[in-house]
């Protein structure tokens, strides 16, 4: 079965976010300076346990959804995430298991998420200019860090790997052509995200976007490139390949020209909200079902209602004024 949203959206998508908490402080995620010690995450009590994850997994394929990633917060953080790998991928229909990470704890992990079924990994590294990455990940680690996470993930048998790169005007763009032949002579694909309005604390501005056409220009000036065609229709991604078959890249378009149209994602928070829209100002909540002894049928149910009654397209709103009230996206799931 297939569900619909309100302007014929299938549900497809599901983003599951395993923490709110994070070994990094990314200035356009988690500004360090507001997220200091004592600051209060989601108590352990109230994060989903990996048996209820593993049942709303089981009601989601029901209802049509076999592609799910692993997010957050830092996913990596939570103790044990490859035994909720293993968990998933016995999960009937659930066809694919991706992650996406700051991978600093790739070295520790890969192998034992690998062989647990991990399919994908995307692997966030927004600079190779050492002050440029501290700068934006709050000082907590150095680009050799993650460098050796995506050798871990190489090591592994993740391959080719996704590297999301989120796009600063004034912060990190002057390093991104750079970025982008680094890891094409690797095999791996960078996506540049253009920097969004999540949330209510990276203090956000027009002005700090670099759009993705003039981001093409720039690359495509060392390096010619050529559209692809999408794989799926609603790929949020514009792909490019390199003029001389030596690789790809992406490009995440969610201001410059929003997506919302294809949009196919629910996300399920740590806490067990599910939200309909990376910019919503409130979810609904499964744990209080699921801990009140709520049958898999009426949880059924509640997704369905909740889904079909979407009607979020928050990113192609954004130009008539920007939310005041939204929930921070480290907290439902990036
Ligand atoms: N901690 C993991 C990581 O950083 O890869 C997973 C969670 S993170 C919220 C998911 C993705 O969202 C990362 O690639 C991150 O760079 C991106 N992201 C976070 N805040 C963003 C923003 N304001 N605009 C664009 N992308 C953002
Ligand atoms: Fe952490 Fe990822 Fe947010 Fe950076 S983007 S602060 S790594 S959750
Ligand atoms: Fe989907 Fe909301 Fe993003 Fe639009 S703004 S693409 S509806 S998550």
């Amino acid at each position: 079965m297939t569900l619909y949203d309100v302007f014929n959206r299938p549900l497809e998508n599901l983003r599951i976010s395993v923490t709110d908490r994070c070994n990094f402080r990314c200035s356009y995620c988690m500004p360090a300076h507001k997220f200091r010690q004592g600051y209060s995450f989601i108590r352990s009590a109230d994060l989903l346990t990996f048996e209820e994850i593993t049942r709303l997994a089981r009601g989601f394929s029901r209802l049509g959804i076999h592609k799910v990633r692993l997010t957050g917060g830092e996913p990596l953080v939570r103790p044990g995430i490859e035994q909720l790998v293993g968990m998933l991928s016995q999960v009937e229909g659930i066809r694919e298991i991706a992650m996406t990470t700051n991978g600093f704890l790739l070295p520790q992990k890969a192998r034992l998420l690998r062989n647990q079924g991990l399919m994908r990994l995307n692997i966030s590294l927004d600079s190779l200019d050492e002050a440029v990455f501290q700068r934006m990940n709050g000082g907590r680690a150095k680009v050799t860090d993650v460098l050796n996470g995506i050798s871990a993930a190489e090591q592994a048998g993740f391959s080719p790997l996704k590297i999301n790169t989120v796009v600063q005007r004034g912060v990190n763009d002057h390093t991104l052509v750079d970025l982008a032949l680094y890891f094409r002579e690797r095999g791996h694909i960078v996506r540049f995200i253009e920097f969004m309005d999540t949330g209510t604390l990276n203090g956000w501005k027009y002005d700090h976007v670099l759009l993705t056409d003039e981001l093409i220009q720039r690359i495509g000036r060392v390096v010619p490139l050529r559209p692809l065609p999408a794989h799926y229709g609603g790929e949020v991604v514009k792909r490019y390949g390199y003029a001389d078959g030596s690789g790809e890249i992406g490009f995440i378009t969610s201001v410059s020209n929003p997506f919302c149209g294809g949009c196919n994602r629910l996300r399920l928070s740590a806490e067990g909200k599910i939200y309909t829209c990376l910019f919503a100002r409130q979810g609904v909540d499964l744990r209080r079902l699921l801990r009140s002894g709520a049958s898999d049928e009426v949880i059924a149910e509640c997704i369905k209602e909740t889904w079909q009654h979407r009607k979020d397209r928050y990113s192609e709103e954004r130009s008539n004024g920007q939310r005041t009230e939204k929930v921070e996206m480290y907290h439902m799931g990036g």
